[in-house]
């Protein structure tokens, strides 16, 4: 206690300094570009005699001429206030509480200012921050957040920018620098050199030098990150529309090695390596073009060639073909989830996506009638467009199926195969598709 209070007591004041203040003229965001819900979310705050700003991303991606995903609120009015000014608004978090604020259909995260981790923050034995919860003013926020692009405050009444880490001048010169002492920063949390590979992806930014030699040798620290926190970044890498150039600069900076099961698998897999690349490369285009992009079918294309492998397995030890695969779905989920928390949600669409394979695979009699009816039927059609594509299968069973879909009810009984003479083309009967999905080459 005692030590506690005189290290308060005593510890160093932040530097303080002037920050930018930055006029329309100079940064051309128009508060036009704010969403509504945003603009009024920080005006009622203003009204209330708080200081609010549209912070984070939003700011950066504006600036960068990309149009931002949602729009984040930092103020100097703790949850509770916040929570009293909206009626349409909820506390949640578990590691920070921050405000959810509805308006129209839109929902803003509301952030108290925190301060910096200098002050008596819980930390790990290996320097990670275990708790940051301690109110601040705006400097104090600004300097706890990670880079200096990330670090910018806007103000949607007065339309300028404040700016305390020049980040405004970094993002012009196409530079990620971390805010404080690199090292430093990625040991309180190892996150941010996930983080660092993301931005510096997404913007086409350079990292600075000081912030990219330690990552490197700092890899190990992301082993002590909790699974659940690794798999929310790992989704935001992955369906950020730069997701082939994030996981390649991952491989640049050694990132994916022996941390992350999952990117091992992904990098380090020859047979699935074409597929893989293929589904990221799809994720991508349609992240892009602004279409919906579900976890669960993003995680079924990056775990297919390991469930695939557990699945030979298991058939060549004389189990049959449909409790095999159940067995190898739950084997190679549970591999990951040890490191790579996959909530059980996704986990259960990434099932549903794979037990459609074989089904999709087997149209003997009147099965492709009831397969069509399946809820995920388009999910795991889509899943087989991307087999075909990378080598798989044959593309006559994807023609086959756009043929099918396409059909009205008529056309679709005409192109059923009669039980039989199906079955024996398959060679063994009741082994129907799994016999085709083993990879082609035994390696
Ligand atoms: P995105 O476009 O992916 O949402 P973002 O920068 O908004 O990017 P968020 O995870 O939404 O990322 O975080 C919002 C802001 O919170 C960031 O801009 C940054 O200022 C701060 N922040 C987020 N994560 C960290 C972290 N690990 N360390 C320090 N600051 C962070
Ligand atoms: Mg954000």
């Amino acid at each position: 206690m005692i030590r506690k209070l005189l290290r308060r007591v005593f510890s160093k004041p932040l530097p303080t300094h002037e920050p930018a203040l930055i006029p329309v003229e100079k940064h051309h965001i128009r508060r036009e570009s704010i969403s509504a819900g945003a603009r009024q979310t920080v005006a009622r705050l203003q009204e209330h005699g708080h200081a609010a700003f549209v912070v984070g991303g939003a700011v950066r991606d504006l600036l960068a001429g990309i149009e931002p995903k949602d729009f984040d609120i930092a103020t100097d009015a703790t949850p509770e206030q916040v929570r009293g000014i909206f009626r349409r608004s909820r506390i949640i978090g578990r590691r920070f509480r921050i405000v959810h604020v509805m308006s129209g259909g839109e929902t803003m995260e509301v952030s108290t200012f925190r301060a910096g981790n200098d002050v008596d923050s819980e930390t790990d034995e290996h320097g990670r921050v275990l708790r940051d919860n301690v109110f601040g003013n705006v400097e104090e926020d600004a300097a706890r957040r990670d880079f200096t692009i990330n670090a910018l405050y806007y103000n949607p009444t007065d339309e300028t920018i404040t700016d305390y880490h020049h980040g405004v001048a970094d993002l012009k010169q196409k530079t990620l620098r971390m805010i404080g002492d690199p090292r430093k920063r990625y040991r309180e949390d190892p996150i941010r050199l996930l983080r660092a590979v993301r931005m510096a992806a997404k913007l086409g930014l350079a990292i600075d030098p000081a912030a990219r030699t330690p990552i490197r040798e700092m890899a190990d620290l992301l082993e002590n990150v909790p699974a659940a926190r690794l798999f929310d970044e790992m989704l935001k890498l992955l369906l950020s529309g730069h997701a082939v150039e994030c996981l390649r600069q991952l491989r640049e900076e050694g990132l994916h090695h022996g941390l992350l099961p999952l990117l091992d698998v992904i990098m380090e897999q020859p047979l699935g390596e074409r597929f893989v690349w293929l589904s990221l490369a799809s994720t991508d285009a349609r992240v892009n073009a602004g279409k919906r992009t579900s976890p669960g079918f993003l995680f079924a294309t990056l775990l297919w060639h390991e469930a695939l492998a557990a699945w030979e397995a298991r058939k060549r030890n004389g189990e049959p073909p449909i409790p095999a695969l159940h067995g190898a779905m739950d084997e190679v989920l549970d591999i990951q989830g040890g490191k790579l928390a996959i909530t059980r949600r996704i986990a259960a669409d990434i099932k549903d996506i794979w037990i459609l394979q074989p089904r999709l695979e087997n149209r003997a009699g009147r099965r492709p009638l009831r397969v069509i009816e399946q809820p995920r039927f388009r999910a795991g059609y889509d899943f087989l467009l991307l087999r075909v594509e990378s080598g798989e299968l044959d593309h006559e069973l994807a023609d086959w199926w756009r043929d099918f879909i396409e059909a009205d009810t008529e056309a679709r009984l005409a192109m059923l195969t009669p039980e039989k003479k199906s079955a024996r083309r398959r060679r063994r009967r009741g082994k129907g598709g799994g016999e085709d999905a083993r990879p082609e080459s035994g390696e």
